[in-house]
């Protein structure tokens, strides 16, 4: 098996009428970097930064940061490397954030993520100067959580020219030109804005976890309703595949990186719907690519408009599966 997957590796992520597939990494810590160069990762599609955060008192400076991104850049060795701005709150939690943090009765509709960073520029700042600074290195790309509204783009955008000016008047290097500035899509509200939001932002990323807890009301770490978190729920579906030809229309790449990307199963659906660039658990790679391999993208898309005719999750399953059981 292990002479399989290293076979798998140097083979192309395509179907079997020729549409490329990017697999991108998943990371939440430095040293997975090798295993998404082992796994063939075409780079890292979404960087978890909230590992610079934990187990530690006070926050950490820009240098610090910067010395952590530039190896995971450096590692990467010349493959794009997504990094998400800080994503604390609700199931997210960091003790050096703690006095920023405000005790809330609804911590996933409250202060975080992009809005803990907006409300607190030197935080915001460090991140976007750290991550500048590790672009002189190797192509970065920033990736902004749980963004809802035009207006936090710009905000963010504004913040990074004027922290990429200052770094320069100092003498400092970084990324030349300024790194793509893309967007989680993960609020229903986002997907259903996305075509103004495609208008300023440089690429999309759909985090599915997210997107399927607010838009069904299940929060995801909750065990009582966890039967009805179902990401194939047709109203999750619907928003998936508006933002998908939101992006298309504005001409910006899109990914998937929740965890439906990192199932086999969800392959043919999501390729169906238009998206190209998958970012998953590094141990997922092999798994989807060999599905990919196997998977004709007409039928896929047929497969797709099928399913987006349907009105009940539990007949979209069914329908998934029969596809992907004649197709395998
Ligand atoms: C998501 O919400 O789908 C996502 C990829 O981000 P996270 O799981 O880190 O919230
Ligand atoms: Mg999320």
């Amino acid at each position: 098996e292990q002479k399989q997957l290293s076979r798998l590796r140097k083979l192309p992520s395509m179907t079997t009428d020729g549409r490329r597939i990017g697999l991108f990494a998943n990371l939440e810590l430095p040293r997975e970097v090798e295993n998404a160069i082992q796994a063939g990762a075409a780079g890292v599609g979404l960087l978890r930064t909230e590992f610079l955060y934990m187990n530690r008192p006070t926050l950490p400076s820009e240098d610090e940061q910067y010395e952590t991104l530039r190896e995971i850049v450096e590692g990467m060795n010349g493959r794009p490397v997504t990094i998400r701005t800080l994503d604390i709150g609700n199931d997210k939690l960091a003790p050096a954030l703690k006095d920023l943090m405000v005790e809330t009765a609804n911590p996933a509709l409250g202060l975080r993520a992009i809005r803990l960073s907006l409300r607190h520029r030197d935080l915001l700042d460090a991140q976007l100067g750290a991550m500048l600074r590790a672009g002189a290195h190797g192509p970065v790309r920033i990736l902004l959580p749980m963004i809802s509204a035009v207006s936090e783009v710009k905000q963010t955008r504004a913040a990074l020219e004027q922290v990429a000016k200052r770094l320069k008047k100092r003498g400092v290097k970084i990324a030349d030109p300024l790194p793509p500035l893309g967007i989680m899509i993960e609020i229903p509200g986002a997907a259903l804005a996305a075509d103004a939001l495609a208008q300023c932002s440089d690429f999309f990323a759909i985090g599915s976890n997210d997107l399927t807890m607010y838009t069904l009301a299940i929060d995801r770490g909750e065990e009582q309703v966890a039967h009805l978190y179902n990401p194939l729920h047709p109203a999750v579906l619907r928003l998936i595949q508006f933002a998908t030809e939101a992006a298309l229309r504005g001409r910006i790449p899109i990914s998937v990186c929740g965890e439906i990307a990192g199932d086999p199963k969800f392959a043919p659906l999501l390729l169906g719907l238009g998206i190209q660039e998958l970012s998953m658990a590094v141990g997922n790679i092999p798994r989807l690519k060999q599905r990919i391999r196997g998977l004709d993208f007409a039928a896929a898309a047929r497969c797709a408009r099928i399913i987006m005719e349907q009105t009940d999750s539990g007949r979209i399953a069914m329908l998934l599966d029969d596809f992907n059981a004649l197709a395998t």
